[in-house]
């Protein structure tokens, strides 16, 4: 599996420069082999007619274009698409579409599991193995083209692409870097920087570091308005708390160009965090900062103790913060027949933290 063969899926425009030029070649070979291997999904190198036999033979050579395997595929009653995919032995990651009128919105993996301890999440509960690549983040959203038979170029399947499914996309900073300069390269997949949106629990760090080099959309985790709530929820919360975690969204928002609104995930936890008390508190927390609000309805899983906020509680939540002036949208729940929805993905993780396993000590230490 391994090869000592550059992956040429996972460069960008400046790694693939850098490569040709290496090479001695020009630097406009990175806008061919971009097209060809994004817009045209083509892995053979004695395809990319454009390059002369010579260097299609050096590319052979000494590259290669390695995606990601697709494993299984699953379709919900809703039109909702879920693949896995096999990384190597052990590890498989999850990747999610969901079509919505004109809108189709691809919901990628950053990481095989994840590191931190969400307690109402389902990806915490596997575990953490590894980081994903460059290629295996962007051959999620070419194996999604693929597999409806398309390439980029035909057809805008996918317009919006969300770094929403496992991992956290902040903790593997340069791949998730790479791969979204993909997504968004005309000669890749042109996606608008407004259509592609991290998500993060909140890497404060992370989120400056950031600010310097990209300007995707931003979403934030926040799910709690006060730190003895969302130390409990989010753990990551010990090291940034609310009020620094504010102060980053604010410059995040105020970077650049212009104000651009930060969305706030805010997963519904029946009697956890959903009563107009929350409501209220979390007013005064989004204060002073461009944003918008996500209320997720929680999405239960196996092990999981939490509830989904009842309809009434959900309502009175979203009056509250509308009636305060913020946009506040309820995300409706996708695929979650085929566990697509939102913290019910799983994929296949060989756990390096043991996590898993002292999980199951525990519940064997209760029952
Ligand atoms: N680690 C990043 C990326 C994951 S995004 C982050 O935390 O933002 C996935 C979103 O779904 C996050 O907002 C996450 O908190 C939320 N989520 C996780 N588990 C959930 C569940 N069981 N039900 C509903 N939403 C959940």
């Amino acid at each position: 599996m391994n090869s000592d063969k550059v992956n040429l899926l996972g460069l960008d425009r400046q790694g693939l420069e850098a490569f040709f030029t290496d090479i001695g070649e020009k630097a406009f070979r990175a806008s061919q082999v971009m097209k060809w291997i994004h817009q045209f999904g083509v892995e053979d190198f004695d395809q990319m007619t454009n390059m002369s036999k010579a260097l299609r033979q050096r590319l052979n050579e000494i590259a290669e274009i390695r995606a990601p395997e697709v494993v299984l595929d699953q379709a919900a009653a809703d039109g909702t698409h879920k693949w896995v995919l096999r990384l190597d032995s052990g590890n498989c990651i999850e990747t999610v579409f969901i079509p919505d009128g004109e809108r189709g919105t691809l919901c990628v993996s950053s990481q095989v599991g994840c590191a931190l301890e969400c307690s109402f999440c389902s990806t915490a509960q596997q575990g953490f193995n590894r980081n994903l690549s460059s290629a295996e983040i962007i051959g999620q959203l070419r194996a999604a083209y693929q597999y409806f038979g398309a390439t980029h170029r035909d057809e805008r399947i996918i317009t919006n692409v969300v770094l929403m499914g496992m991992g956290e996309p902040l903790l593997n900073f340069d791949n998730v870097i790479v791969g979204m300069n993909i997504m968004t390269d005309d000669d890749a997949y042109g996606l608008s920087k407004r259509r592609v949106t991290l998500s993060t629990s909140g890497v404060v760090p992370a989120m400056d570091r950031l600010a310097e080099v990209s300007d995707v959309s931003l979403a934030v985790s926040l799910h709690a308005p006060s730190d003895e709530l969302r130390n409990e929820l989010v753990p990551l919360n010990k090291k940034y708390p609310i009020a620094e975690l504010m102060a980053a969204c604010k410059r995040y928002a105020f970077a650049g160009t212009g104000k651009r609104k930060i969305t706030f995930e805010y997963v519904m936890l029946d009697r956890v965090n959903d009563s107009p008390e929350h409501a209220r508190q979390l007013i005064k927390v989004l204060k002073g900062v461009p944003s918008k609000v996500n209320l997720i309805p929680f999405n239960p899983f196996p092990q999981s103790h939490y509830k989904r906020s009842t309809p009434e509680a959900l309502t009175r939540f979203w009056e509250i913060l509308m009636a305060a002036g913020i946009t506040t949208v309820t995300r409706r729940t996708r695929g979650d027949d085929i566990d697509a929805a939102c913290g019910q993905l799983v994929g296949e993780v060989m756990d390096k933290t043991r996590r898993s396993e002292r999980r199951i000590m525990m519940q064997g230490g209760q029952g």
